[in-house]
């Protein structure tokens, strides 16, 4: 085995085939699965929207996975996704692509919708699973790094919530969500998973404020996937109750230093998607000089984060933020990310996460 379970591969960048091939090369994937499995890929197609609106899986980033596979002699692939309830599952594989994608590499396309299921009972919850979920041998979940009006964010462990008939979704919110989620992902073992941290939506499951974070995460835990996911998006793992329930329940563990995130590679320039007006409110208070749009990204989920607490008005100074500020140096203005390093007052990293950014703005600089 050539990595550690207990560890996260990150590689940034906007060309999901290159990235999977550097990451796949890395994690060598093919040695952990049994060449007559039947492995399982599990998107998110919440809603039927391409996936540059910030909700559902890249159809690109899947053709990856799959071409990836293909090559290394998997026959047996499936994709399974039942989309959230009033979208129908066959319009979202056709709106986000996966109808070519499955007609031009014969992978069947599952609707859960349309599934049978079966209870499973996990910590006295008796939950209903899909019947094709539970007989696949290698589960591989794909989630979409994003924000969420109810649950703060919504990344690995919430993404199984499309492998439960509709009327178990219903239920789950009766239950308030965190601990059914919770539960779900001891009834549904996940082998691997691969976030989708191209573009995720800046607070809602169904996208519309796209915020471009140019990264794919590869882990094999979701408790330690979802506990980077959540700082990524400026909240600590304890914020999010599904993941410390998760953890009890012996899912997984959360991330506890940072020697556990592995980068792949550097942070390199990349065009940026348009704003929408949410997101242009946010980038108002950033000087922009060639920021990547990693770097960038966290950033606008920072200032969102500051802006649900209602502390964006008090930010008093200007941040400055990209490669052009490298070699400058201030003291007025405060520098998001390594190559503001001259300036007297900034924030470490390459890129930095949204949480890293919105401590050191409360502890030191201009929100004390
Ligand atoms: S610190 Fe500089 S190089 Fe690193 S991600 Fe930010 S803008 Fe890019």
């Amino acid at each position: 085995m050539n990595c550690d379970a207990q560890k996260l591969y990150v590689i940034y960048g906007d060309n999901p085939d290159e990235m999977i091939n550097k990451l796949f090369s890395k994690v060598k994937i093919e040695e952990r699965i049994d060449k007559n499995a039947r492995i399982g890929i599990k998107p998110n197609l919440v809603v039927a929207k391409p996936a540059d609106l910030g909700a559902t899986t890249s159809e690109k980033l899947c053709e990856a996975v799959i071409a990836y596979l293909k090559a290394q002699g998997f026959t047996d692939i499936v994709i399974l996704e039942g989309s959230w309830i009033g979208e129908s599952t066959a319009r979202a594989f056709s709106v986000c692509g996966y109808t070519q994608l499955s007609e031009k590499y014969g992978v069947p396309l599952i609707d859960l919708q349309r599934d049978a299921y079966s209870s499973v009972t996990v910590d006295g919850i008796e939950i209903a699973v899909c019947d094709a979920v539970r007989g696949v041998d290698y589960f591989i979940n794909m989630p979409v790094l994003k924000g969420h009006c109810q649950t703060k964010i919504t990344c690995a462990l919430k993404n199984l919530k499309g492998c439960i008939p509709n009327s178990e979704k219903r239920r789950f919110h009766r239950l308030g969500l965190h601990k059914p989620i919770a539960v779900l992902n001891k009834a549904i073992k996940t082998d691997l998973i691969i976030v989708d941290g191209l573009v995720g939506d800046l607070n809602f499951e169904e996208g519309g404020n796209p915020v471009q974070m140019d990264r794919i995460i590869v882990g094999f835990d979701p408790v330690l996937v979802d506990s980077y996911a959540a700082e990524l998006l400026g909240y600590s793992p304890e914020e999010i109750e599904y993941i410390t329930m998760a953890e009890e329940l012996g899912v997984g563990k959360c991330l506890e230093n940072k020697e556990q995130v592995v980068e792949l590679n550097p942070q390199k320039h990349s065009k940026k998607i348009p704003h929408s007006r949410e997101v242009a409110q946010l980038a108002r208070y950033l000087d922009d000089l060639d920021a990547c749009s990693a770097c960038y990204g966290s950033a606008i989920h920072a200032l969102a984060r500051l802006d649900d607490q209602g502390l964006l008005d008090r930010i008093n100074t200007k941040l400055v933020i990209g490669q052009g500020y490298q070699g400058m140096t201030g003291d007025s203005a405060v520098g998001i990310g390594s190559c503001t390093g001259g300036f007297t007052r900034h924030i470490k990293g390459c890129p930095p996460t949204a949480k890293t950014i919105i401590d050191k703005l409360m502890e030191q600089f201009v929100l004390k």
